[in-house]
């Protein structure tokens, strides 16, 4: 079973053997166990198909450059004129899309994995499992910041489900939910924790020189009256005079800092 790929791209390591004892269990880790399997295998193939196709361009490529590098004396090869990069091209990129999906899926799994493997004991107070879901559910949302879905210093849920369905990271992190107004609390309540510690205020966050989040725009046309600039510059709130941009995602204006209290002009929900 190609578990090392588990490893390779979730930095966790689920062995071949914890595999085969869930999927022994039934139940939800069975399931889980079963998809995580799957999706390896789907993209082990994905990945040797890959191979291929890049060693075949890699070939066609060679031979235009030894054709073109030939001496007057040297075998010249004659590439081949079909339209082999039209051929393998696309089938290149389809593939690359391809192997990517696998690798998101996998990521997901992985979280759903661990959020069912991680021990509870029963004397665990709630708020120190809260704590921990919040912990979880933070270090989910840091992962998204580094791939690039979330901008750093996103500092609400609300915020958070204009970039993605950010009800996912109560589900990976194993969140029971019924519709009960006991758990409707609870879910309330871990918002509201991981919210807070969004805007604990030692959170990193992206700013004028830093910013390379492709919605963002730090920086404003206009002075502080409302008269346009020659020249753009790193935008202020016009306000509280604290950083801010726009992001054109959320169609609304945001302190750079998430710790920034709201003012008058900006204000999230949480
Ligand atoms: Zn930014
Ligand atoms: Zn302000």
């Amino acid at each position: 079973m190609p578990m090392h790929l588990v490893r390779k791209y979730t930095g966790h390591t689920i062995s071949a053997h914890e595999i085969a004892h869930a999927r022994r269990q039934g139940t939800t880790a069975a399931a889980i166990a079963t998809a995580i399997a799957d999706t390896c295998h789907a993209l082990a193939a994905t990945e040797a198909n890959l191979t291929q196709c890049a060693g075949t361009l890699a070939t066609d490529l060679d031979e235009v450059r030894r054709a073109l590098a030939a001496g007057p004396s040297d075998p010249t090869p004659t590439p081949n004129p079909t339209g082999r990069l039209q051929t393998h091209g696309p089938r290149l990129d389809a593939l690359t899309a391809q192997r990517a999906t696998h690798i998101t899926h996998l990521r997901a799994l992985a979280r759903i994995w661990l959020a069912h493997h991680t021990p509870t004991t029963s004397t665990a107070s709630q708020a120190e499992q809260m704590r921990r879901y919040a912990a979880t559910i933070l270090a989910a949302i840091d992962n998204d910041i580094r791939e690039g879905t979330v901008p750093t210093g996103i500092g609400s849920y609300v915020d958070l489900h204009r970039y993605l369905d950010a009800n996912d990271y109560l589900i990976a992190t194993g969140v029971p939910y019924d519709v009960t107004q006991a758990s409707i609390d609870l879910i309330a309540a871990l918002q509201g924790l991981v919210v807070a510690r969004l805007r604990q205020g030692d959170r990193p966050y992206c700013t004028h020189d830093t910013c390379a989040f492709p919605t963002h725009d730090h920086t404003t046309a206009y002075d502080p009256d409302g008269h346009d600039l020659s020249q753009a510059q790193p935008m202020r709130c016009r306000h509280c005079g604290q950083p801010a941009h726009y992001d054109a995602r959320l169609d609304d204006h945001r302190h750079d800092d998430p710790a920034t209290p709201d003012c008058f002009l900006i204000h999230r929900d949480d």
